[in-house]
């Protein structure tokens, strides 16, 4: 099975996230702290057109951000509730 780069926490399986001078680090939901993803899953992903007043939506295979995807958005897929 093919893997790629997790494209929300770039391959580290974590965040870091900042709040006012507090750093917070939060696993990744989108690979389960993996830092990739299955090629052949779907994703919930969206992104910003600079043309347009809408946000594009997209159901499939992990995109690539680096290729042109402005404020490109993964979400995670929660099939497998805690
Ligand atoms: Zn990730």
């Amino acid at each position: 099975m093919e893997k790629v780069i997790c494209p929300n926490c770039k391959g580290n399986g974590y965040l870091r996230l900042a709040f006012e001078a507090e750093e917070v680090i939060e696993q990744c939901k989108v690979c389960k702290s993996q830092g990739e993803l299955n090629s052949e899953e779907h994703f919930h992903q969206s992104w910003q057109e600079p043309d347009s007043q809408m946000r594009t939506i997209y159901f499939g295979p992990p995109l690539d951000p680096d290729s042109g995807f402005p404020d490109y958005k993964i979400e995670p897929n929660d099939e497998e509730k805690q």
